[in-house]
């Protein structure tokens, strides 16, 4: 059930129906490639939903793109929200769906690039009370979707690459182009910043250095059917996911414990 389909009427009715589960995709719009558009995630993030959605009964938020992405601002296209308003806008919108009536918010994410982000906001509910508990999903993870199989040889998908780009005829082939894919070695890792790399230091400049197109992967070897697995396989591990967060009771239960202690140390 889509939020911005339902209408207020009917809106608490979803809402039960859900059991109080609100999925929100978390996408960025950034450059992908030569061939794709820049809202792909955001469309894989929506695909992976709608088969969820027909899986199990939850509610879908609409489309979120305003998560991290400073490493394409030297590129035409990207949104980049500042840090701590990133924080800040999606504290609000967790509050926003709380109050709705929907108290397990279910985090799906859309965008490699939110690792770092997720892992760190996924922390910020000890520090306050709250009557929601915010449950993180990564898709593509093995836990969550298997193994993979793909027509190409395994350890070489990237960004925009075969994966994303099978995943993309599947969902939007109007918005490919496998005619701009390129001939020569753009997919492959720059590696200008292999000896700190080779010694375990890291830089925020590491992806830049590395794929300064947004380019990973050659992609010319994606196919529509390779897409469609992967999307139908990603969302029955979520809907089998979204389950057990359903029957969950314990997570809130332990967050409301933590907080009473937090406040009372005799
Ligand atoms: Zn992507």
């Amino acid at each position: 059930m889509r939020w911005e389909e339902l209408t207020g009427d009917r809106f608490p009715e979803a809402v039960k129906e859900a059991e109080g589960v609100c999925l929100i995709a978390l996408s960025v719009v950034e450059r992908h490639g030569h061939h794709l558009p820049l809202g792909t995630d955001m469309y894989e993030g929506r695909g992976i939903l709608t088969r969820v959605a027909a899986l199990e009964p939850v509610i879908e938020f609409p489309d979120y793109v305003f998560t991290s992405i400073p490493e394409a601002r030297h590129l035409a296209g990207t949104i980049s929200i500042d840090g701590d308003l990133m924080v800040r806008l999606l504290d609000n919108v967790c509050r926003e769906i709380a109050r709705n009536g929907l108290k397990k918010i279910v985090f799906v994410n859309a965008h490699g690039g939110n690792n770092g982000l997720l892992a760190f906001y996924n922390m910020l509910p000890l520090y306050q009370p709250r009557d929601y508990v915010i449950y993180l999903i990564n898709p593509f993870s093995q836990a969550m979707s298997g193994q993979l199989e793909a027509p190409w040889e395994a350890g070489t998908d990237g960004h925009a690459g075969p994966g994303e780009t099978s995943m993309m005829l599947a969902l939007r082939p109007d918005l490919v182009h496998m005619d701009k894919i390129p001939k020569d070695s753009e997919y492959k890792a720059r590696e200008r910043l292999r000896a700190l790399h080779e010694v375990g230091v890291q830089t925020g400049i590491w992806w830049y250095a590395d794929y300064p197109t947004h380019y990973a992967g050659e992609a010319s070897t994606a196919t529509a059917a390779t897409g469609d697995r992967w999307l139908n396989q990603a969302a029955e591990g979520v809907a089998r996911a979204v389950r057990v967060i359903k029957a969950d009771s314990v997570a809130k239960q332990l967050q409301d414990e933590f907080f009473a202690a937090s406040q009372d140390h005799s």
